[in-house]
């Protein structure tokens, strides 16, 4: 339970912050609650206001694969800090992330940075309505993309949390141009490409959806879309904001073998500073301002210091081993969580892939949105609380994923099992 600093902390934030936070999913307000207020952290843990330590599943929610205050990425931060702040000019540090992007990602010629994953996403649209001159954009339910106007119908991640069916203060006009459709549903997709086809703009989609809990493509679901795009003179959007730098090097379109037209990026690219990216065929890329009439701005768009962070974080995932090791760490931890869970008779099922993953609660596999929707709120909340009691800080939302870092050691791991079969012997009885 919070002591006294806790509640204080909360009460003044509440005074002066909406919900006393600044993005909704950190109120807990999905498992009930006082938040914790983070006064440092490193590597895997994290250190509370009260001095107490967990061992941290959250990583700022995926950006930071590397653990908290990596010193490579501290020292990088430092020293572009001391050679200035901004300046409002190109700098060699902005081409340089953006030729080792290129590097990583194939399919990526030209890219823009810009300052965050919502960023990434509203001007990639925008983008691509300008490219094929349509207006529709397909998105899937439980998906999120950012907070832009047009892509929060049936968003995932905060709107998922909240039950927001349409967020107030967008009008039907802009939401009116998304088409939401169902996560791995095949057939339903190709229906709407035979309906609407010559409308669609583009697909946009999450290629492991990580913001209604850890979702992975269906086998052909991704290609689906690739194929099914191409017939249809409409572009193929991959969101990698999470999976990119994350399930591989080259993110989940190296992982699973399939190539959009434009892809965002963001969380990991700036190693915990504010950064985000999209990219594409230059061909497609070139029609943004200056050269081309597709107008996108930001006074601090490819700051020098969330750039220096990117550079180090993404030299240390250079060496192709770590997406290994991390897959057999999390691959060990699912498996013992899974067996836990199961000699206790809790039903639930960990989806995950590499080192990204979600425990849903209840009966029978999750594959799109409804499903996670029928997943067990409440004892999700007692999970979660269960190992807060425990040391150890799970995201507060059922619809999150759970990330792993280089940082998370062998014991870490083993802590979290003992963790979790302690949790399970009592709420098992339940
Ligand atoms: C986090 C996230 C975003 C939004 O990024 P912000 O930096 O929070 O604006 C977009 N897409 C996906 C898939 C995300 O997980």
């Amino acid at each position: 339970m919070a002591d006294n600093k806790t509640e204080e902390l909360n009460r003044r934030a509440k005074a002066v912050i909406p919900g006393g936070v600044n993005s909704p999913v950190r109120s807990w307000k999905a498992v009930g609650g006082v938040p914790r207020f983070i006064a440092r952290a490193r590597g895997a843990h994290l250190v509370d206001a009260e001095g107490k330590v967990y061992l941290d599943y959250v990583g700022s929610w995926g950006a930071l694969i590397l653990g908290h205050a990596d010193p490579h990425v501290v020292a990088a931060v430092q020293e572009a800090a001391a050679r200035g702040i901004t300046f409002g000019a190109p700098t060699e540090g902005e081409i340089q992330l953006a030729e080792m992007v290129r590097q990583r990602i194939a399919s990526i010629e030209k890219l823009r940075l810009v300052s965050s994953g919502t960023e990434a996403g509203m001007s990639v649209l925008r983008l691509a309505k300008a490219y094929t001159k349509r207006q529709r954009i397909v998105k899937f339910d439980g998906c999120y993309h950012g907070h832009a106007d047009a892509l929060l119908a049936r968003a995932g991640s905060g709107v998922a949390t909240f039950s927001i069916p349409d967020t107030a203060g967008v009008s039907e006009a802009v939401t009116g141009e998304t088409m939401v459709l169902s996560y791995n549903d095949v057939d339903e997709t190709a229906a709407t490409f035979k309906d609407h086809g010559a409308q669609i703009a583009a697909v946009i989609v999450e290629p492991v959806c990580g913001n209604m809990g850890v979702i992975p493509p269906a086998q052909g679901f991704l290609q689906t879309l690739r194929n099914l795009t191409r017939d249809h003179g409409s572009l193929l959007i991959f969101d990698e904001v999470i999976t990119g730098f994350r399930v591989a090097r080259g993110g989940a379109q190296e992982f699973y073998g399939v190539v959009p037209d434009l892809t965002c990026l963001g969380k990991i690219l700036g190693g915990g500073m504010p950064l985000g990216a999209f990219g594409g065929r230059a061909e497609i890329m070139d029609l943004l301002a200056p050269d081309g009439p597709v107008y996108q701005a930001g006074t601090l768009s490819g700051n020098p210091v969330a750039v220096a962070a990117g550079i180090a974080t993404l030299e240390a995932l250079d060496d192709n081993g770590v997406y290994t090791a991390l897959d057999q760490r999390a691959g060990s931890l699912q498996r013992s969580l899974e067996g836990i869970l199961e000699s206790y008779e809790i039903p639930a099922t960990v989806n995950r892939v590499g080192s990204m993953a979600t425990l849903f609660f209840g009966p029978g596999r999750v594959a799109n949105a409804a499903g996670a929707r029928r997943s067990d709120g409440k004892r999700f909340a007692r999970f979660f609380h269960g190992m807060m009691d425990r040391g150890i800080y799970f995201p507060p939302s059922p619809y999150e994923s759970a990330f792993l870092s280089l940082a998370h050691s062998d014991a870490d791991v083993e802590k979290t099992i003992l963790a979790v079969g302690d949790w399970a012997r009592g709420e098992g009885r339940g």
